[in-house]
């Protein structure tokens, strides 16, 4: 892909980033409502109008604080909402070939959010979704909130916690349709974090590297401890990313997640 431009500083951000900022990065995108349509999640001009406030409310609190080290705007509509947009498609047809298919007020957690990913744009494209956020940083959960109100959103929080909590809680535990988390941890302490907020019968869908075999054989030890089955992973229609779905089919035991720190530092379903 081309990353060399000469577009000239559209006059909206002139003066508004860092001197040292490289912007634009990419001749050739298309901007994010025809890309978004291009993967098949087009979107009305309300989900436009709130990711265009999203990217630059974004920009504005990262010259504040560490949300996401991607700070231009092409590179925030590209890598950030088109990659969450992205699991839609794949969303929609895991649900449907299961006969369950999304409706108003399906539930979905989205685990270790940051500044809202996936989770965020998953509920501005489809606001009939019921969605929290959940994170262990609380400037981050300020800035979720900050956004949910700039943006309208209802049927929308973020929480402050960490998910080995949340997830012992009767409040949040097997309470969710969906479940989504990304760049949070490997695949079986992703799974623990993770599939405990499940109902039986739900899917959590986590986005991945395209090289992930070895990940996989650990979560598929990992998952039969926990409750949920992988499904054969699918490729993101952008290309570079591979979506590990889980399926939960029975109740998560009681001893999962375990206390804060173990699930990452002793994975489930190392060794044998
Ligand atoms: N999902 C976002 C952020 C990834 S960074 C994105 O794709 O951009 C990982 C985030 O997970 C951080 O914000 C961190 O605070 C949060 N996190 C890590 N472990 C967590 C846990 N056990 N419970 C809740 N949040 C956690």
């Amino acid at each position: 892909m081309n990353r060399v431009s000469a577009a000239p500083l559209p006059p909206a951000m002139a003066g508004a980033a860092p001197a040292t900022d490289a912007f634009p990065t990419d001749n050739d995108w298309p901007g994010l409502a025809l890309a978004a349509a291009g993967i098949g999640t087009p979107l009305d001009p309300l989900a436009l109008e709130r990711f265009a406030r999203y990217r630059d409310l974004l920009l504005e609190r990262s010259r504040q604080f560490n949300l996401t080290a991607i700070r231009e705007p092409n590179a925030i509509e590209q890598r950030l909402f088109l990659d969450a947009l992205a699991l839609l498609p794949v969303i929609d047809a895991t649900l449907a070939r299961a006969g369950a298919p999304l409706h108003a007020g399906s539930r979905l957690i989205d685990i270790g959010s940051g500044a809202g990913f996936p989770g965020l744009p998953l509920k501005i494209a489809r606001p009939g979704l019921d969605v929290t956020l959940v994170d262990a940083t609380g400037k981050k959960v300020a800035f979720l909130q900050e956004l949910i109100a700039a943006l309208g959103l209802d049927g929308a929080r973020a929480i402050h916690g960490r998910a080995e909590e949340l997830g012992q809680d009767r409040a949040h535990r097997e309470r969710f349709d969906l479940a989504t988390a990304r760049a949070v941890a490997a695949l079986p302490a992703l799974l623990e974090l993770v599939t405990p907020f499940l109902d039986v019968g739900g899917f959590a869908f986590l986005p991945k590297g395209l090289a992930i075999e070895q990940e996989l054989r650990s979560g598929k030890r990992a998952a039969k401890k926990l409750g949920v089955e992988l499904l054969p992973p699918v490729d993101s229609p952008t290309g570079d990313t591979r979506i590990v779905i889980a399926r939960k089919t029975t109740l998560t035991p009681k001893a999962y997640p375990r206390r804060t720190g173990i699930p990452v530092h002793s994975p489930l379903g190392q060794g044998a």
